[in-house]
């Protein structure tokens, strides 16, 4: 797992996926650049979340709200107050780490203890073996599962009262240790904000301060009534964005999981009070449907309902991925309450409340929130597609079993010689199909490693242009899964290409 996790790393790196940022003066820590690939990845995932949001619902309606927002936005949401890590300082190694992570590390490590002796007893016991019996009855196992679900309710209980203390005091019971130094000497437990500042005006003393946002929901909420009013919006109806967040994550680390700058993709669903509880059912279901549709192996998703609750939230969960270092949140779905609308109407002044005509009232509506985080859908997708394969000849090759969907490059056009007229075929057959499909020229190097290029950077299809086209118009497809070769008319390729790359 390890080894895949690297593997990833290198491999985007290498098929111009992903770049640490300002790469020439040495990278900014857990900023990262996408490349020529990773541009056309990223859009594309975009686009399969944007379709499935705002053109398969009649009710789900498309936003771009500016970065920058009133600075009250973020006394109003709670995020000057309360959008706080508490930090440990490590005054021998001068390192900071988040206590939440540390803690939950070490909760994570428990569970995972438990899963290992479940998996041996599973082999022991092959057909007959109960599950939920072993986890009552083996008392290691039971011993593990207890401590840990002790130790998240501790810490979700230190957290939300933001004691800090407390949260030193579990850190030093659990001897939680310094990862890298492995000195127990921790010194000091701080809060810390992790909204980014900047300023707004010419001079020092007028400079109003200003926040990069720190989620993308606030801009939805702002604009509530202008959307309900321009589009006529009925309850229940949701609000879709794509867009950057910036936090000041004091440990940022796995790549492009947790980076300072990263995009969300939001939809906030607005419903009537006291209905709210079955829409987040619906949602969460509806979500985790729409993974696993996408094709990436069902069995690594998982759901987890959270133990602890944000301020603003009645009931929450993750969709989990099984990313190369465990199961971790890939999407988050709350039920918000009337939190946000209400901190808006007070702190603005403005109503933003919705008349019924079925109830005949107003009311300011519920939200249930599903935020998904665009960069961590594409680490998913890069993990779990790429691929070493044994090939029957004893070769083995790297492959980025890409959904097509998502693929940068729909189809390589690939000449078979430089000559004899077949890049010109090639380049006219290029000409046609690049107005429906992203294809790509290629004619460099022999034909063999030109298909094993594009297998590493996950094309789903190459079209080789051979001298029999010159005589029957015909072309030779080949599918990057399967490896299959078919023979086709170049009038085909179209309804060929749009078949398998389809949303
Ligand atoms: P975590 O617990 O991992 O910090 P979170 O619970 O703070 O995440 P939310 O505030 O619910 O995250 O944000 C919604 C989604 O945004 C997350 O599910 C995640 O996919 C994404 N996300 C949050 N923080 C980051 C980050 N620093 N880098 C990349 N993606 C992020």
């Amino acid at each position: 797992q390890e080894d895949l996790f690297k593997n990833v790393i290198s491999h985007a790196k290498e098929y111009g996926y992903i770049f640490a940022s300002s790469e020439i003066y040495d990278g900014l820590s857990a900023v990262y650049d996408y490349g020529q690939n990773g541009a056309e990845l990223k859009n594309n995932i975009k686009e399969y979340w944007w379709r499935s949001m705002t053109q398969l619902h009649q009710n789900i309606v498309g936003l771009d709200a500016a970065i920058l927002m009133h600075p009250t936005t973020w006394k109003a949401s709670g995020h000057v107050d309360a959008f706080n890590d508490p930090l440990i300082d490590n005054k021998d190694s001068k390192k900071r780490y988040r206590a939440d992570v540390l803690v939950e590390d070490h909760a994570e490590k428990l569970l995972q203890k438990a899963e290992k002796e479940i998996a041996k007893a599973k082999k022991r016991f092959g057909d007959d073996f109960d599950e939920e019996m072993y986890k009552e009855t083996n008392p290691r196992v039971k011993r593990y599962l207890g401590e840990r679900k002790e130790i998240l309710e501790r810490l979700a209980k230190s957290l939300t009262n933001e004691d800090l203390a407390d949260v030193k005091a579990l850190i030093e019971e659990l001897e939680i240790a310094d990862p890298e130094t492995g000195s127990r000497n921790w010194t000091e437990v701080r809060q810390f904000n992790l909204m980014f500042g900047t300023k707004l005006g010419a001079s020092a003393e007028s400079a109003t301060q200003l926040y990069l946002r720190p989620e993308t929901a606030q801009g939805i909420f702002v604009n509530f009534l202008n959307v309900q009013k321009t589009g006529r919006m009925k309850i229940p109806f949701g609000i879709a964005q794509i867009g950057k967040a910036f936090r000041n994550e004091i440990v940022a680390r796995q790549f492009i999981f947790r980076m300072r700058e990263f995009e969300q993709m939001e939809m906030q669903f607005f419903v009537r009070p006291g209905e709210e509880l079955e829409w987040y059912e619906k949602w969460k279901e509806t979500r985790l449907k729409w993974h696993k549709s996408l094709g990436l192996g069902e069995e690594n998703y998982r759901l987890h309902d959270h133990e602890k609750l944000a301020h603003y939230a009645n009931a929450a969960a993750d969709i989990e991925f099984d990313f190369p270092f465990g199961f971790k949140e890939l999407e988050g779905i709350h039920s918000r309450t009337d939190f946000d609308l209400k901190a808006h109407e007070e702190f603005s002044g403005k109503k933003l409340r919705f008349y019924d005509p079925e109830l005949k009232e107003n009311y300011v509506p519920y939200v249930i929130e599903t935020s998904i985080g665009l960069d961590r859908m594409f680490l998913s997708v890069l993990s779990a597609t790429l691929k070493e394969e044994e090939l029957e000849d004893g070769n083995t090759r790297t492959v980025l079993k890409l959904p097509a969907v998502l693929a940068p490059t729909k189809a390589a056009i690939l000449p078979l010689v430089k000559k004899d007229g077949l890049p010109e075929m090639a380049q006219k057959i290029v000409d046609e199909l690049k107005w429906d499909f992203k294809v790509q020229y290629d004619e460099k190097d022999a034909i063999g490693r030109r298909y094993r290029r594009q297998d590493a950077v996950g094309t789903p299809l190459c079209i080789t242009v051979d001298h029999e086209s010159l005589e029957d118009n015909s072309v030779t497809v080949r599918f990057r899964d399967s490896m299959e070769q078919k023979r086709v008319p170049i009038t085909e390729l179209e309804s060929i290409i749009r078949k398998e790359t389809d949303f």
